[in-house]
């Protein structure tokens, strides 16, 4: 039987969920086009953790436990999945498209000549069995299917957020891999990591989100979030400038919310933005301009200038002035 590959993402042993979210659709297709689906989780002491990985859809877990693959290393991790794939000649390798899942998939495009589907929001097989999503493109006003053609292994790096994670009460089968080759880092060895504030707004249940109308006023952003207990996110071009992290930023490029409520300011509504809030319950936006885009994605639109909603609401939350 063909496998159907899913990189399980981990750093210090803590399992990225949205490769769970991967492996989780990746056993459905494979259901439906009758592939193996086996997880492959390097890390260190990963091999007691793949119980946590397998139920959420693979029949085979590949293990590769070293004390080097503790951290992601591109030079490590890459070196491991080549010889992987070398040796199991998989049909597909799916990962999410984080960091570095992107850095790792690209690698391993490069060096097998594969097509790779960058950043999908879609994912399904056509009757050649060839891998066919679908990406936001042309600035984002269309989403584009595209599909590898007849490379191996085919691969994809996955939108977080865009697929559910379930569980599966089939029985999986774990092996551990010994490549038998040297895993000393040559270039780079990572010896100690603080974790940072990080935090994954895609499971966040309030978000503030901050576009290029709040002129990257973070500051006024933040007050405003913490008195309604939400978490901030940001349009792109506000990571770009760097005024916040590329990890809150929200998009075809960046994180799909799933929030009960979003508040939405000064976004336009660019469809690679929207393609991030669309799985929104309540979406409130406030912009100046009565005829923003960013009105068809709002169940309210407040119109008005930042700079003087902002600090209204903010004296309105703490009790200062009233409605
Ligand atoms: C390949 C590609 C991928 C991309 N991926 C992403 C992505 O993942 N996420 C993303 O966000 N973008 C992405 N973009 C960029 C996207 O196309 C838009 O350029 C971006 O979303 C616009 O950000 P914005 O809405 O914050 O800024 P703008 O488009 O500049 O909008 C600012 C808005 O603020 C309003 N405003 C200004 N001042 C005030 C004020 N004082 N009070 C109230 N309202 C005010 C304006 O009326 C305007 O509507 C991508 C682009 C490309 C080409």
């Amino acid at each position: 039987m063909e496998e159907l590959w899913v990189f399980i993402e981990q750093d210090e042993g803590e399992v990225e969920e949205s490769s769970l979210e991967v492996l989780s659709k990746a056993r459905e297709l494979g259901d439906k086009y009758g592939f193996e689906v086996v997880a492959i989780f390097l890390g260190d002491g990963v091999k007691n953790k793949a119980e946590e990985v397998g139920k959420h859809g693979a029949s085979k877990v590949l293990v590769v436990d070293n004390p080097n693959l503790r951290h992601y290393n591109s030079e490590l991790y890459s070196k491991v999945m080549e010889k992987l794939i070398m040796k199991y000649n998989p049909n597909t390798v799916l990962f999410s498209a984080t960091r570095n899942g992107r850095d790792l998939a690209g690698r391993i495009a490069v060096k097998f000549k594969s097509g790779l589907l960058a950043h999908v929001i879609s994912l399904d097989f056509d009757e050649s069995k060839d891998l066919v999503g679908k990406v936001p493109g042309f600035g984002g006003n269309i989403a584009a299917v595209v599909k590898c053609i007849e490379s191996r292994p085919q691969l994809a790096t996955v939108t977080p957020g865009v697929f559910e994670i379930k569980e599966y009460k089939s029985t999986f089968e774990v092996i551990e891999e010994d490549l038998g080759v040297e895993l000393e880092p040559k270039n780079i060895k990572i010896l100690s990591k603080e974790k940072g504030e990080y935090i994954d707004i895609s499971k966040s249940e309030k978000v503030v989100v901050a576009g290029m109308g709040t002129g990257g006023r973070m500051d006024l952003v933040e007050e405003l979030a913490k008195l309604l207990g939400a978490d901030v996110g940001v349009t792109r071009p506000l990571a770009d400038i760097g005024v916040a992290p590329r990890d809150i930023q929200i998009g075809s490029t960046g994180v799909t919310l799933k929030s009960k409520l979003a508040l939405i300011l000064g976004a336009s509504g660019a469809p690679h933005f929207t393609s991030g809030i669309k799985d929104c319950g309540l979406v409130i936006t406030v912009n100046k301009d009565p005829e923003a885009p960013i009105k068809e994605y709002s169940d309210y639109l407040v119109v008005g200038d930042i700079f003087e909603i902002i600090p209204r609401l903010v004296k309105l939350l703490r009790g200062e002035e009233n409605a």
